[in-house]
């Protein structure tokens, strides 16, 4: 029962009408050291990361796929 700490974030385009939701882990529960995962991936944007293992990773850009311009970003424990 541990409990695992998270993130999630929600990329939208308006342009394109589409959003996509992942969620980043801390590994600490798991495998019993603390550390986070480098970041998630989407498949209909492309995203860039700073952070990861001791630190929570933090989201630094997102662009669709599709059209190229800049993603909505909203992030959150519970969205
Ligand atoms: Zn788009």
């Amino acid at each position: 029962m541990g409990y695992i700490d998270q993130t999630e974030y929600r990329l939208s385009c308006a342009h394109c009408n589409i959003s996509e939701t992942s969620t980043v882990l801390e590994k600490g529960s798991v495998y019993g050291s603390s550390g986070w995962q480098d970041g998630t991936s989407f498949s209909l944007f492309k995203t860039e990361w700073s952070g990861g293992g001791s630190q929570e990773p933090k989201l630094t850009l997102a662009v669709c796929n599709a059209c190229e311009r800049s993603a909505t970003i909203e992030s959150g424990y519970s969205l």
